[in-house]
């Protein structure tokens, strides 16, 4: 097998660079995944970013001509560096060492990416600075990038500030700057505070700077000036392992949420006939107007039970065994049968309310009549099925095909 070369990484001092040339440097086949082959391709250089450091991969084609001129198109799906620091290209189409290929990185996902990332570094700096948060982990998500925060508890308002202070430094345009340490110098950097964190690797480090606001040791790739990161957005923030998560969009991605935003604002407007501004507004009448409804309905949902107890009891004389209509639910059940024992002369009542997936019983009595605990659960468990209550009162629920079944097992012991 022919020796590894580790690739001459382009991607490090000329982020921008899209398109290249090189000569793959060694072939492997990876897996056969759905039955096609998958092959990873390794070249003397590339542009290609291999997943690392929170950023994913870059995607894009290698472009390989034939002697006979003919020429042909190689996608890339996938960028991983392995153990030794080679950078291997995914592909399902093979290509021969020795062959000389241009390379076209995928413009608009690695632009995204470098948005991203260069935002990160800046909010992170920021929530370090002001705040003392620092940045413990980062995650370049396909929607929302994430930064797990440690330290003290974080308010809206220190938020907003951030954000702010973010986009005031994207507007200055201050350009980035790429540079290199020895570890040693590295380890002087993070004593003077200087460096936020260590790099895992050993030898030559790569430092990103945003002057006066951050030096981060970093092997991604950047925006040229803060400016291009583009609006920066807080999307919210959860509680996870004790850490506080950030979620942020840069750039595009901002835009894109921002319009989409309006749009679902604009159709809630809509559909509540009032203005983008008036939303809130305009719900929290509708929950007021929503409560009054509900406490108008239970008023009048009592005094039908109360007419409905006094009809039942006028009609049934000691017991009363009702099956409501589909309307009714349990609780209105659990209401009409307590209205039965207290305001009527009712001893014992059993209500049904049956919906499409259960008749739901209640079991009542004047104290003395009947345990309605022990029957009901006595006469339910018979049917495998459960429930319980008190002496006075108890409610249980059954398949609607056992409801007869289940009156059949009561009314033994209904007096
Ligand atoms: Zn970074």
């Amino acid at each position: 097998m022919t020796e590894v070369q580790s690739a001459n990484r382009i991607y490090y001092d000329e982020p921008a660079t899209l398109e290249f040339t090189a000569e793959v440097t060694a072939i492997r086949e990876l897996a056969k995944v759905d039955g096609q082959q998958v092959w990873q391709i390794a070249l003397d250089r590339t542009a290609f970013y291999p997943t690392s450091g929170g950023q994913p991969y870059d995607t894009g084609v290698l472009v390989a001509t034939a002697r006979s001129g003919a020429s042909l198109e190689v996608p890339i799906t996938n960028v991983e560096e392995d153990e030794a620091g080679e950078v291997w290209h995914t592909t399902s189409k093979p290509l021969q060492e020795g062959t000389a290929v241009s390379g076209r990185i995928e413009a608009a996902r690695r632009r995204d990416h470098m948005q991203q990332h260069s935002g990160q570094h800046l909010l992170s700096a920021i929530l370090d600075r002001n705040f003392a948060a620092r940045t413990v982990s980062f995650h370049l998500g396909d929607d929302v990038s994430t930064i797990d925060l440690e330290g003290p508890a974080l308010t809206d308002a220190q938020l907003q500030f951030a954000a702010q202070e973010a986009n005031r430094i994207i507007a200055a345009a201050l350009p980035l700057g790429i540079r290199y340490a020895t570890s040693e110098e590295a380890v002087a950097m993070k004593e003077q505070g200087l460096l936020r964190k260590l790099p895992p690797r050993s030898g030559n480090i790569r430092i990103i700077d945003i002057p006066g606001i951050d030096t981060n040791a970093c092997g991604g790739t950047h925006v040229a000036t803060t400016a291009e990161i583009g609006p920066l957005l807080l999307r919210g923030t959860e509680k996870v392992r004790g850490n506080l998560r950030l979620s942020f969009i840069c750039g595009s991605r901002a835009l894109t949420a921002i319009n989409a935003d309006f749009l679902t604002l604009q159709e809630a407007a809509a559909r509540l006939t009032t203005a983008p501004s008036e939303i809130t507004a305009s719900i929290e009448r509708i929950r007021t107007e929503n409560r009054v409804l509900q406490k108008e309905r239970a008023n009048l949902l009592d005094e039908i039970a109360s007419l409905e107890a006094a009809k039942l009891a006028s009609a049934m004389h000691g017991s009363v065994i009702h099956s409501l209509p589909p309307d009714r639910d349990a609780a209105y059940a659990k209401l009409l049968a307590s209205k039965l024992i207290r305001e009527t002369t009712t001893a014992v009542a059993y209500i049904v309310a049956t919906d499409r997936e259960r008749s739901n019983v209640v079991l009542a009595a004047k104290p003395g009549m009947l345990d309605c605990g022990t029957t009901l659960r006595t006469a339910l468990n018979t049917l495998g099925a459960r429930g319980g209550g008190s002496a006075e009162m108890a409610q249980g629920a059954v398949p609607p095909e056992q409801a007869e079944l289940l009156l059949n097992a009561l009314r033994p012991l209904i007096p």
